[in-house]
């Protein structure tokens, strides 16, 4: 909005010409796209717009119509035939940049969803890498091994996220990886404390802590974790138990009237009152929805997590800041290649970091072909069928409502429409390994050491200094 009622200001209190107008926010505004989900990208009947800033419509139209005189393509007009307004349109043509908050993110911009705008105004286009202020999800919400890391790399890493690196030089020091280990399992224990006195779940600090905390929405593919987790209950009562135990814990809310992420959260706590209500399964694996995950709880949960899930359908998260959040304080990535996961993974290298799952090419061809069938990845794959059907079998019938379980069971078969069953197999795989690997301590205490050691690039400071670098020039 801030385009037409910037222009509608000039011209009507300041008496500049239109064309003068548009000069003046064409070098002024800047557009950054946070995601490419067509729920977020606002497109408003023009009556809408008529209703509620009726002095706006005239200089839309007229922005319309410019666009039109000049670009014949229908991808980059204003109004379009259906005479809905697509906002990030006039930003892009009025304003003089564009970015995408992770390298990915950015190349899928430039490359499919704004690649009629790319043709026309390739310079626009640049890169920012999301960031997360070090104050507090290192600082001040974990004490303890910001305290150890001023010890031994002084404390100008505070105001440098960079000179974290020099935990490098550490590696291969015994003293500091059992500290490493310390403080991240006391950071365990004050979790189960809490978890304990606010849902009334009691957790064992020395089981491995796998954490899944974000919005609730099918591309984050929550789904898929609560697959596994039935797959993991399946083999435990089948005989095959894990030799360390593992707490599962997830965190999120919904948006009031998307049906779906409720079924989702809904199969979860049932899982949850099996699992955990289970002899057979309880001394093995545990499961905790947490209630009204918001940032105060985050900052209780991320600096003690071992495994950070960040398994969303490749091309859909445009960068993720949890992913970030977690490896600072020493948790390992399970994820896609998606968002800032991309550039964690480059960042530690393959040893450091768990991928799975298909490539954002294979999956952007997928949509475009619309050949993703989730049927037939459930009827070639036995491990698919029984976690897929455990939804509506009747230990879940028995604890939870039928009409959430069948939606979701139906869901899952019939659409599918964020690929939960295109990596669910690879997904398991890895998930294994992982917590096998967990075991190698020192492997372990390792990997730790290279997430902390390499997560200064992503600083909020650092992003900071590049928006005002390339766009803000505030200091010029
Ligand atoms: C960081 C944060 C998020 C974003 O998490 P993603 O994993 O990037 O989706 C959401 N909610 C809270 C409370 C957070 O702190």
């Amino acid at each position: 909005m801030i385009i037409p009622e910037l222009i509608r200001i000039l011209v009507n209190d300041k008496a500049f010409t239109v064309d003068e107008a548009i000069d003046v926010v064409s070098k002024t505004c800047a557009y950054t796209n946070h995601t490419i989900l067509a729920e977020a990208l606002e497109t408003w009947p023009i009556g809408y717009i008529e209703k509620v800033a009726p002095k706006l419509v005239p200089i839309i139209k007229e922005l319309d119509k410019r666009v039109k005189a000049k670009y014949k393509s229908p991808k980059v007009q204003i109004i379009d035939k259906e005479n809905r307004v697509h906002m990030a349109h006039i930003d892009i043509h009025y304003g003089f940049s564009v970015n995408g908050v992770a390298a990915i993110h950015t190349e899928i911009l430039k490359n499919t969803e704004l690649n009629a705008f790319y043709k026309i105004y390739p310079e626009k286009f640049n890169n920012k890498t999301n960031g997360i202020t070090f104050r507090r999800w290192l600082l001040s919400c974990n004490h303890e091994l910001a305290d150890y890391l001023s010890e031994i790399l002084g404390p100008y890493y505070k105001k440098d996220a960079s000179q974290l690196e020099k935990l490098l030089e550490f590696k291969e020091n015994e003293m500091v990886l059992d500290r490493l280990s310390e403080i991240k399992l006391d950071a365990k224990k004050r979790l189960a404390d809490y978890i304990e006195e606010k849902e009334g779940i009691s957790i064992d600090p020395h089981s491995i802590y796998d954490i899944q905390v974000k919005r609730m929405h099918e591309y984050k593919r929550q789904q898929m974790n609560a697959l596994y987790i039935i797959h993991k209950y399946l083999e435990i009562k089948r005989g095959k138990k894990p030799s360390t135990p593992i707490t599962f814990i997830f965190g999120a809310k919904a948006a009031p009237a998307y049906v779906i992420a409720k079924d989702v959260i809904h199969l979860i706590l049932v899982l949850q009152d099996i699992i955990n209500n289970d002899p057979d399964v309880r001394p093995y694996i545990k499961l905790v929805m947490v209630e009204n995950y918001n940032v105060s709880y985050a900052e209780k949960l991320i600096p003690a997590c071992d495994v950070s899930e960040q398994i969303s359908l490749a091309s859909k998260e445009a960068s993720g800041t949890g992913n970030m959040k977690f490896m600072l304080n020493g948790a390992i990535t399970l994820g896609t290649d998606d968002g800032a996961n991309v550039e964690i993974h480059e960042l530690v290298g393959d040893d450091n970091i768990y991928i799975f799952g298909k490539d954002a090419d294979t999956v952007i061809k997928h949509y475009k072909k619309g050949d993703y069938v989730s049927k037939d990845y459930y009827e070639k794959s036995k491990i698919v069928r029984e976690t897929v059907d455990f939804i509506v079998g009747e230990k879940c019938l028995k604890a939870g409502i039928r009409e959430n379980l069948t939606r979701l069971h139906d869901e899952i078969l019939n659409k599918d429409w964020f690929m939960t069953l295109l990596d669910l197999e690879e997904y398991i795989k890895k998930k294994d390994e992982v917590f096998a690997d967990y075991e190698k301590r020192t492997k372990w205490k390792k990997m730790m050491l290279t997430n902390i050691a390499k997560a200064g690039f992503f600083s909020s400071d650092r992003t900071i200094e590049e928006y005002n670098r390339d766009i803000w020039h505030l200091s010029d």
